[in-house]
């Protein structure tokens, strides 16, 4: 693994790196900086199209997180 394969990879899908760019990243404080630059960017991106998408969609998650807005044990009392 070197610094250009590396970088090259960080273009296509920095959240998923497997062991020898996990590897490289750990020896190498540039690749380490340039990683971290492409995550911030991948959340900004993930956030911008969460927004756009939640105001169409009503507020769905892309990121399959646990989201279910309808229910909300707080408001589970009953009338009596
Ligand atoms: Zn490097």
């Amino acid at each position: 693994m070197n610094c250009r394969s590396f970088r090259r990879h960080l273009l296509i899908d920095p959240r998923h790196l497997d062991a020898s760019l996990r590897d490289h990243a750990a020896r190498c404080s540039f690749c380490a900086q340039a990683l971290e630059r492409a995550l911030a960017f991948e959340r900004r991106l993930a956030d911008a199209v969460q927004q756009e998408y939640g105001q169409v969609a009503g507020g769905e998650r892309l990121d399959g997180a646990d989201h279910d807005p309808g229910h909300n044990p707080s408001h589970d009392q009953r009338s009596v």
